[in-house]
């Protein structure tokens, strides 16, 4: 049963139940995971349980109806505050937890968590991007984390655990979200309407690394048209690099003005060529593989010429390098230049060569 509408993550709500239920509930938690797997979601959901009027605390289970619950759903509730990275900027402002001007450490949200609580017993803070908190900002951050103002509950969201500074990661509780199951990112697309064919949704999912909100990003005709002309391209010895970096870069660039559209294309060209290259090796094994057509006939051309396995390793080595970096760079026309240059070079370099023709 999905608690609230939120699945694949029965397994916390009962470590939370259970915190609450012996009274032990932590004044800080550090949500990690990959993002669109819900822990968004959750954290809203579980704040909305941890101020509902009308049910006991420890069940976890909003009325949905009482004044509380609805100010929570209408993203009014005073007792809860939230904070989150800016469009367009890099770092969590510190203005948002300290405030600024003649208004700094008497507003931002290290000042408001310590107030007493308006409506209910408790006020809860949800930090969003907690990966770009900087030093200074996770330095505010600690007083209040070292002494929780009474009642008080803090969520942090983050990607990963490593991405945070130490001094927040060992003065919260981690919880870590994985990623959703296949199936269920399929059953959510059709279920939310995103698409209808369960085919077309299971290929979508399985992009998706079990995230609901990089699945939905799948749903562009041209970067599916687009995934045929890389995966060729790729398939060919020896490697046209230059031509195909003109030709990603190209279609990187028609994603929009924004850096932030940029970044998700470079990033779902990436992918589509780890799914390659992992699928290459998986061939080179005999391992059986579920690729659709595009993709294994490419695999099967790629194969059908000279192989080094040390090649292939390390060319999904370096696009999965690649990838690591596209969320941090700002230039994505440099990184694509170089991971194909590398490429050419990484191939090359391991044997693997055109065979002379015949
Ligand atoms: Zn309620």
């Amino acid at each position: 049963m999905a608690w609230h509408g939120i699945e694949g993550h029965d397994a916390l709500l009962s470590q939370f139940r259970a915190a609450l239920g012996r009274g032990r509930l932590a004044s800080t938690f550090l949500f990690v995971g990959p993002s669109g797997v819900g822990k968004r979601t959750f954290a809203e959901k579980l704040a909305q349980a941890l101020l509902c009027s009308a049910r006991p605390v420890e069940l976890l289970d909003p009325c949905e109806q009482c004044d509380s619950c609805r100010q929570v759903l209408a993203g009014a509730h005073p007792d809860l505050l939230r904070v989150a990275k800016p469009e367009g900027k890099s770092e969590l402002p510190l203005a948002l937890l300290i405030g600024e001007g003649e208004t700094r450490m008497r507003t931002g949200l290290c000042h408001d968590i310590a107030l007493k609580p308006f409506m209910g017993g408790r006020r809860v803070a949800i930090i969003d991007d907690a990966d770009d908190l900087n030093t200074e900002g996770a330095n505010c951050l600690l007083k209040t984390l070292e002494e929780p103002p009474p009642r008080s509950v803090i969520i942090l969201l983050g990607t990963s655990a490593e991405r945070q500074l130490p001094t927040i990661r060992s003065r919260a509780q981690l919880v870590r979200f994985r990623p959703l199951e296949r199936e269920l990112v399929a059953t959510i697309l059709e279920r939310q309407g995103v698409v209808s064919d369960h085919g077309m949704a299971l290929r979508w999912a399985a992009l998706s690394q079990g995230s609901v909100a990089k699945a939905i990003e799948m749903a562009d005709a041209e970067l599916w048209a687009f995934r045929g002309q890389l995966i060729a391209g790729l398939s060919r010895v020896p490697l046209a690099s230059r031509e195909l970096a003109v030709a990603v870069t190209a279609f990187v660039d028609a994603a929009g003005k924004e850096a932030s559209e940029k970044r998700i294309r470079a990033r779902q060209v990436l992918e589509f060529a780890v799914e390659f290259y992992t699928g290459c090796l998986r061939g080179v094994c005999r391992a059986d593989t579920a690729n659709e057509g595009v993709l294994s006939q490419a695999i099967d051309r790629r194969l059908a010429q000279p192989v080094e396995v040390s090649g292939l390793e390390a060319a999904l080595e370096r696009t999965l390098d690649a990838v690591e970096h596209v969320e941090r760079n700002a230039n994505q026309a440099t990184l694509i230049e170089c991971w194909l240059d590398d490429l050419a070079r990484l191939l090359d370099r391991h044997g693997w060569r055109e065979l002379p023709a015949a």
